[in-house]
């Protein structure tokens, strides 16, 4: 199965989140069935990355959104672990300080892009300006609707910059989440990650959704594609986000650059007298 276009949100089209089970978990019954295929698309994307970042001429863009206990910290756990982190900058977006507030929305995440060769991480991003905004009325209404083309021109003048951006939402279900938020709770190692504001959103829900399904419509686009993974098993979001990365970059056919000095002409003259000496011992 191509994973690229199973969990693709067709350019144009509306994400149906109701209709997306946040349970899919492909073929595999469980963790350790699917660990040989995470741990092989694990290593892929390390060499995928070690290629980019050796050819430097062009970098990747990978935003994540979703709720809070979505999996966004695990993901990019997932996701570092696979690259060298001397390619990788993460950036997490928080409510906007004085200093970001006082520029226009995509100041700041303009700052966080990725530089050739190199990938960037985003732990929430620019559609933050179109969720929790939207959601709780933090700018009027004309304001955050112009905000969709101005991420899209945004995005496409990334991607006329060889950047290339793919946008992954993590889907859970309401269930799902306040499990997590106890499990938290439980834990003294996690403890710390709940605040009361976790649960104020919970409420909002379907305004969540609503402004999601809203943004996915006009900003998915062939060059910059949002994805609706289904999150509830956090080893199947791990595998169908590597998945995706993976069928992408190769798709991009990169090469390794030609090296810039004459092999033979080197080989000859440093490794031929090696030989003759380890030859003599
Ligand atoms: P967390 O990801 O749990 O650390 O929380 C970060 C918080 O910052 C979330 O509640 C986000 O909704 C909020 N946030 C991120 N970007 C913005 C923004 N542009 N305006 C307002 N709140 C934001
Ligand atoms: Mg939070």
């Amino acid at each position: 199965m191509d994973y690229f276009n199973k969990f693709l949100v067709e350019p144009g089209s509306k994400a149906d989140l109701g209709n997306i089970d946040p349970d899919f978990k492909d073929k595999h019954e469980s963790h350790s069935h699917a660990l040989p295929e995470i741990e092989a698309y694990s290593e892929k994307l390390g060499e995928l990355q070690h290629l980019m970042y050796a050819e430097n001429k062009r970098s990747l863009l990978i935003c994540l959104q979703g709720r809070d206990a979505a999996g966004k910290d695990g993901t990019i756990n997932h996701v570092l672990a696979a690259v060298n982190p001397q390619g990788c900058l993460v950036t997490g977006f928080k409510v906007p300080s004085k200093e970001e507030a006082s520029h226009d929305f995509l100041w700041r995440c303009h700052k966080a892009t990725p530089a050739k060769g190199q990938m960037a991480i985003f732990n929430r991003s620019h559609y933050e300006d179109v969720l929790v905004v939207r959601v709780h009325n933090l700018v009027p209404k004309n304001v955050w609707e112009r905000r969709y083309e101005h991420i899209n021109s945004f995005e496409k003048m990334l991607h006329d910059d060889d950047t290339h951006i793919l946008k992954f939402f993590l889907h859970i279900s309401p269930d799902e989440e306040l499990q997590r938020f106890k499990e938290r709770i439980d834990d003294p190692a996690r403890r710390w990650k709940i605040s009361e504001a976790d649960y104020a959103e919970r409420p909002y829900w379907d305004a969540y959704t609503e402004a999601f399904e809203d943004a996915v419509e006009k900003c998915s686009k062939k060059h910059a594609p949002w994805f609706v993974i289904p999150a509830n098993h956090k080893w199947f979001r791990n595998l169908a986000i590597s998945r995706i990365i993976c069928e992408y970059l190769e798709s991009l056919k990169m090469e390794y650059p030609a090296p810039t000095v004459d092999i033979d002409e080197i080989k000859k003259n440093y490794h031929q007298a090696e030989k003759t000496e380890s030859q003599l011992e």
